[in-house]
């Protein structure tokens, strides 16, 4: 029962389009739920209602038994800078910054003096293979090394609940498995809670568990 995120009959509409259409998920500290279904069947959607990125026409969301869903946007921008981490597909890193900066960046926007959000920084490039990498710019970095630069900067706020939607969408097969095993274990390694969506049945393989979703409902039955 130490779900850290639930996600209650969760509603979305977009127009006539019902891209949830009564969800329940749930996520346990340091558990990797895989979010799997073809395109256009809610995935991305049922993610931005669980991140406080949407808000949902109907349902709750709870994180560590607080409802989350009917705060305000600032407050639900606040709880995604502080107890939320992201990567997304590519496009995350901004260009001018070095990739120690990046990853300082959610430290630096809460607050922490910028020596200390850089040095807080560094500690996650040995852990993720990117040693020398530090005052790298995003444009000089592979694509599997942007990615895990993205996660440290989704890690460094430690975070109770990380979301990825297709973060191996940009990578071939083999950088994308590399990504996929690092984002899981770090997070797991933090005791935070991982959401996935992937279309990638390899990695959702190194999730604890997948869940299918069809139309806006998860299907199979499965427990979520
Ligand atoms: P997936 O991530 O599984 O590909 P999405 O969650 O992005 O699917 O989309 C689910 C459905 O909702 C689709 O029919 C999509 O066209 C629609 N949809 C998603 N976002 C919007 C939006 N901002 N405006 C209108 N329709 C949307
Ligand atoms: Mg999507």
């Amino acid at each position: 029962m130490n779900d850290v995120l639930v996600g209650r009959a969760l509603v979305k509409r977009f127009g006539q389009t019902v891209a949830l259409g009564g969800v329940d998920i749930a996520v346990r500290a340091g558990e990797a739920v895989a979010i799997m279904g073809p395109s256009g069947s809610g995935k991305s959607t049922l993610l931005h209602c669980l991140a406080g990125i949407m808000k949902p026409d109907a349902g709750e969301v709870h994180l560590l038994g607080q409802r989350i869903d009917t705060m305000g946007e600032r407050k639900r921008s606040e709880l995604r800078r502080t107890r939320f981490g992201f990567v997304f597909q590519f496009g995350q890193l901004l260009p001018e910054l070095p990739a120690e900066e990046n990853v300082a960046l959610p430290l630096m926007l809460g607050g922490v003096p910028r020596s200390q959000a850089v040095r807080q920084a560094r500690e996650w490039f040995g852990p993720l293979g990117l040693q020398t990498m530090e005052t790298r710019r995003p444009g000089e970095l592979s694509g599997g090394q942007a990615q895990r630069v993205a996660i440290a900067r989704a890690l460094v706020s430690k975070p109770a609940v990380v979301f990825a939607d297709e973060p191996t969408g940009a990578l071939d097969q083999r950088t994308g498995h590399d990504t996929m095993r690092l984002l899981v274990e770090a997070t797991k390694h933090n005791g935070a809670g991982l959401i996935v969506v992937t279309h990638d049945p390899n990695v959702a393989g190194w999730c604890d568990r997948t869940v299918e979703v069809r139309d806006g409902l998860l299907a199979g039955g499965v427990r979520a």
